[in-house]
């Protein structure tokens, strides 16, 4: 049996930070992970840049499932920021306020949070290591993984999503698990529209009585819809914990129905095959699947196209209607988890005393565009300072 003050689960972004904030106190710290080294998933996030923070996320609401602001508060955007350029990182933002590092790879994340490991001596990574179960043993816990017990004063949860077969024995309330900022499956067949990226496009996404509204992009699948305004329009899926609802999608936000109309009504003196009527404006796919929505005949020549049918042209690309029957899974994070109800404002557990959960693990999600990163360092921080 390993004895440490602390242990931490999980060497995700949450788990390496809390360790760094704790290291400070000179306790002995172990932390554990299945992963062959530390942030070893960073490597996947934001595309292989890694989408680190954004400074845009007051108030947190608008951003997250909750209002954690009292949590920012204590580490904010610009505290991640500096805490990163004092490992050394650079950052840039971009216009959204999203930020990355300067070398726009993530390994560059991964290396410096390592370095930074690596110069804090009290700190044990253990790598390679499959935690099975936790248990109290009298003031402590223990840990069990496939070949080793440890057992720590203080615990640290930081395992991720999905992750709460770990905590059965504790018997802990969580807030179940659904798929967030993922693609969604459709009732309609979108094989027409497979691989076709429409930008900008305003998406309403509509799950029980809650709404979502975006401008962003889309891409289309052969069932389905992906694509950043979609990833983001899931969490209100998941967070209703129904993947049934609707999505609309307006293919051009920016022009008003009349004008279409007029625009559409123009282009029929271009006087070409029906087929060809959205050359230069749309793919093909997409004119394709409006004309098969609208049962409009192709084999004709543009200037025979009714006025009726213009119109009915323009209302679809206004208002594309998919109803939402499912998710693919290659979500980013899972909406539920730990109720914030039950932790206090350290993130300790009101019903375990020294029992703390920092990331995923909570009952936490935000949109894309580096808010759930935010919410790992920001927890990890409070986690770590407060062991
Ligand atoms: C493809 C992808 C791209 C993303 N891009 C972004 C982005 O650009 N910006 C952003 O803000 N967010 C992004 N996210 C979300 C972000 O990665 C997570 O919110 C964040 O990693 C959560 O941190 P965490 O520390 O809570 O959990 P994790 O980073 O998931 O770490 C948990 C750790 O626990 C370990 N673990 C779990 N169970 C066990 C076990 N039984 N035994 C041993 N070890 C265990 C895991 O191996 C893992 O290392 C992305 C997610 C994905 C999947």
């Amino acid at each position: 049996m390993k004895n440490f003050d602390i242990v931490i689960l999980g060497s995700g972004a949450s788990g390496v930070i809390s360790a760094i904030e704790a290291s400070a106190s000179g306790k002995s710290i172990a932390i554990i992970d299945k992963n062959k080294s530390p942030a070893k998933k960073l490597m996947a996030t934001g595309n292989g840049r890694c989408n680190l923070s954004n400074v845009i996320c007051t108030p947190s609401v608008n951003f997250y499932n909750h209002n954690i602001d009292k949590f920012l508060q204590k580490f904010s955007p610009d505290d991640a920021i500096k805490f990163f350029e004092n490992l050394g990182l650079c950052c840039y933002k971009d216009d959204e306020g999203r930020i990355y590092p300067l070398s726009g790879s993530a390994k560059s994340v991964i290396d410096v949070l390592c370095n930074k490991l690596e110069k804090c001596e009290n700190i044990c990574v253990f790598n390679e290591k499959i935690i099975e179960k936790i248990e109290k043993y009298g003031e402590k816990f223990k840990i069990f993984c496939q070949d080793e017990v440890f057992v720590a004063t203080k615990l640290v949860v930081a395992t991720g999503g999905n992750t709460f077969n770990l905590l059965q024995d504790l018997n802990l309330k969580v807030v179940k698990n659904f798929a967030s900022l993922c693609a969604l499956q459709t009732k309609e067949n979108t094989k027409l529209l497979n691989g076709i990226r429409l930008s900008p496009v305003k998406v309403l996404a509509k799950c029980c009585d809650a709404k979502y509204c975006e401008v962003g992009e889309v891409l289309f699948k052969e069932h389905g819809l992906s694509g950043i305004a979609i990833f983001n329009a899931s969490c209100i899926f998941a967070r209703n914990k129904s993947y049934s609802g609707t999505i609309l999608l307006d293919a051009l936000p920016n022009t008003e129905i009349k004008d279409l109309i007029a625009k559409l009504q123009a282009r029929r003196s271009l006087n070409v095959k029906v087929s060809k009527f959205f050359e230069g404006m749309f793919a093909n796919g997409f004119a394709y699947y409006l004309f098969e929505k609208c049962k409009i005949n192709e084999n004709r020549i543009s200037t025979e196209m009714s006025d009726k049918e213009i119109e009915m042209l323009a209302k679809t690309i206004k208002n594309l209607q998919f109803e939402v029957c499912g998710f693919y899974e290659n979500n980013q994070v899972y909406s539920g988890g730990i109720d914030l109800c039950d932790l206090d404002e350290n993130l300790q557990h009101k019903k375990y005393k020294n029992l703390y959960f920092c990331g995923e693990v909570c009952d936490v999600d935000g949109l894309c565009g580096g808010y759930n990163l935010q919410w790992a360092w920001t927890s990890g921080v409070i986690v770590g300072k407060n062991l």
